[in-house]
């Protein structure tokens, strides 16, 4: 032994790429959202044929390029909400909202995907529920992935389980499938940013649920799954009930 050796590295520049980076992807996304929500309308109002009647052939190709943008559409988002998460510039609003708001929201936004498979939303919402301590919209959009994750990642003709509970001083708003599951050695790894399982042959980006989990933490909540491999899974959030009595 004669000495230590310290290695000091400059990280300067590999940070400054890094935010050019973030950047770079925050500032494209928001660019390409709005022609290509334009581009949904136009096609929308094409399918309704008010501009005159289409040929098979036709409703066939607006059909193809409605999916298309709204898939655009996903994936524009999801790297917006991840640039502005990595670059701290997200301003989570945390007020008491109802938890209806958030499933008719999260519904909604995925019926027409369940009816694509046959799959049937099967709702356990209680009535007379109290107000969450939430970030409506946030919590909208990780309720919407959780249920969408479960309808892409379920066989056709089944059902998808979504369920409201309050247990205790929280709510647990839970989504159970009856599909593919995940083996255990990926069960720790799919909240990482661009994890995917490997062999998926659906479409995606590997970055909703590490979105879900920033979000969730962000407002002092969590998220957790839990998965039979081959039967389905069951992922769920917690969030506090707003207390009425202080
Ligand atoms: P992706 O866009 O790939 O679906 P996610 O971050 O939402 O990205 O999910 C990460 C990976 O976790 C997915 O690629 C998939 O392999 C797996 N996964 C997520 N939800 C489910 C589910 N409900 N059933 C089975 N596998 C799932």
């Amino acid at each position: 032994m004669i000495g230590n050796v310290i290695l000091l590295q400059n990280i300067t520049p590999y940070k400054e790429l890094d935010f050019a980076k973030t950047n770079f992807i925050a500032t494209i996304s928001h660019e390409l959202k709005t022609p290509l929500s334009s581009i949904q309308l136009s096609v929308e109002l094409l399918g309704k044929k008010q501009l005159g009647t289409l040929n098979e052939e036709q409703i066939s190709l607006v059909e193809s390029i409605k999916e298309d943008a709204t898939r655009l559409l996903k994936i524009t988002g999801e790297l917006l909400n991840l640039s502005q998460l990595e670059s701290g510039a997200i301003e989570l609003s945390v007020a008491p909202c109802t938890p209806y708001e958030i499933v008719q929201y999260a519904i909604e936004a995925n019926q027409k995907m369940a009816s694509q498979k046959n799959i049937h939303l099967n709702i356990h919402l209680p009535e007379n529920l109290p107000e969450v301590m939430a970030d409506k919209d946030r919590t909208a959009w990780v309720l919407s992935n959780l249920i969408s994750n479960a309808i892409r990642y379920s066989y056709d003709n089944s059902i998808v389980e979504i369920k409201v509970q309050q247990i205790n001083n929280n709510f647990q708003f839970s989504v159970q499938d009856f599909g593919i599951g995940i083996a255990p050695q990926y069960i720790n790894k799919i909240f990482d940013r661009y994890f995917r399982i490997p062999g998926n042959r659906n479409e995606g980006t590997g970055l909703g649920l590490s979105i879900c989990k920033e979000f969730m933490e962000a407002q002092g909540g969590s998220i957790h799954v839990i998965s039979d491999f081959g039967s389905g899974s069951t992922f769920w959030f917690i969030l506090p009930v707003v207390n009425t009595n202080i």
